[in-house]
């Protein structure tokens, strides 16, 4: 079983070329992704592509990563049949489990991966950007863990709103920058980390936090996440002995939808469906990149994104932090462009009754960013539950979200 064997990336047909562009689009214009950064980030760009091909398919250094997923994030993590959601549904729902991960996410995962590159790198420091505080969380873990000094940029706004956030990242030994720029939110704050990593990169290791940003990094963090997909695969075959028929993750920048997506696309018979942040409706604010955006350039990659028609980047939102991005990450861009995957929305609303629905019914309390993709049971036909199996990635757990939560059910629980 899963537990005994190795978990390591696989090239993937489609994979970016070395500049990290997907395959063309249909109209034979350059693919999706790529490194769209100033001058002087490329050799640095380039000198981490070289580093992670050369660990990319290297079992020694799987192996070391594979030795804290299993002693300090706690993996494999669980397969978990919802018989009651099933029951309810008509369906075989099975939920992976990664909120059952040390931190509480599978952010973990891609940290743990990136820390143990950086390490080897000889580097000394991590830094990251933060929204919310989540992906900031994680790196100060890591960089505790591995001895690593951590700087996290994160929006002025951002500081004052997420002031749990701020102080976990200091309890674990973290300096956190407010970035005082622009709109003073996650934008702003991964340009200074950006600048503030062209003239630190000899000791300093960037840690992204999704698969969006110039390649490597895209790809990197698709590789690292991928072995939610690996073990779910392993795991289904084990009990059901098929593949599902429809497989569901919530999309914010889209790694852990790529993580699980990636061993099941291509299957015959396996639609991959990811949930974009339909916020107060289409018509009004959301975070649907995909569905309402148009390909433009953010953050150093070409892919989808919520832009004006002069290419101003529009404010993405969602009652949860985690999916509250105007772009995403460029390979969903492809997927969605070439059928391989589809991608539909869920509302604030849908997300909080999707929120209440699991923890009554399985006692599991799942992170607003999960909840959308558990919400989707309810937007799908009959016919697409009858007898088929689903398997959903429970991406986080909603302790963080309980202080938002209490505030909006006050007056319905
Ligand atoms: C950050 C986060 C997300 C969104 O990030 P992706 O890169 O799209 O996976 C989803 N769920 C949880 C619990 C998160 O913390």
């Amino acid at each position: 079983m899963t537990h005994n064997t190795l978990y390591i990336p696989r090239p993937v047909p489609h994979d970016p070329d070395s500049l990290g562009h997907f395959p063309r689009r249909a109209d034979g214009s350059v693919g999706f992704g790529g490194r769209y950064v100033p001058e002087t980030l490329m050799p640095v760009l380039e000198q981490l592509r070289l580093d992670y091909e050369a660990v990319r398919f290297d079992e020694d250094f799987w192996r070391e990563v594979d030795y804290y997923y299993k002693h300090y994030v706690g993996r494999p993590s669980a397969l978990y049949f919802a018989k009651n959601l099933s029951k309810e549904t008509g369906a075989k729902i099975y939920l992976k489990r990664e909120d059952l991960n040390h931190t509480g996410a599978h952010k973990i995962n891609h940290c743990i991966a990136q820390a143990v590159l950086a390490k080897r790198l000889g580097k000394k420091k991590i830094i990251a950007e933060t929204g919310a505080g989540q992906h900031g969380v994680a790196t100060a873990t890591v960089a505790a863990l591995f001895g690593l000094e951590c700087e996290v940029f994160m929006g002025a706004k951002d500081v004052a709103r997420q002031e749990l956030n701020v102080f976990r990242m200091k309890l674990l030994g973290a300096k956190v920058h407010a970035v005082e720029s622009g709109s003073k939110t996650l934008k702003d704050a991964m340009n200074d980390a950006i600048r503030h990593w062209v003239t630190n990169a000899r000791d300093t290791y960037y840690l992204i936090g999704t698969v969006a940003g110039p390649h490597p990094y895209p790809m990197m963090v698709r590789d690292i996440q991928s072995i939610i997909g690996w073990e779910a695969k392993q795991q289904l075959m084990q009990v059901e002995g098929r593949l599902p028929d429809t497989v569901l993750a919530c999309i914010g920048g889209g790694s852990n939808a790529l993580g699980l997506f990636s061993h099941f696309i291509g299957e015959e018979g396996v639609e991959c469906i990811g949930i974009e942040a339909g916020g107060e409706g289409l018509d009004c604010k959301h975070g649907c990149s995909l569905e309402k955006g148009t390909p433009g350039v953010l953050h150093g990659q070409l892919s989808y994104l919520l832009q004006d028609e002069d290419g101003q980047v529009q404010e993405a939102h969602s009652i949860s932090a985690g999916l509250d991005y105007p772009g995403i990450g460029p390979e969903h861009s492809y997927l969605k462009e070439s059928g391989k995957a589809t991608y539909d929305h869920i509302t604030d609303d849908e997300a909080i009754d999707g929120f209440v629905w699991l923890s009554r019914a399985e006692g599991i309390i799942p992170a607003f960013e999960s909840s959308h993709a558990v919400a989707y049971l309810k937007k799908m036909s009959p016919d697409a539950l009858q007898n088929k199996i689903i398997l959903i990635n429970l991406s986080g757990r909603g302790d963080k979200d309980m202080m938002q939560a209490q505030k909006i059910l006050k007056e319905r629980l």
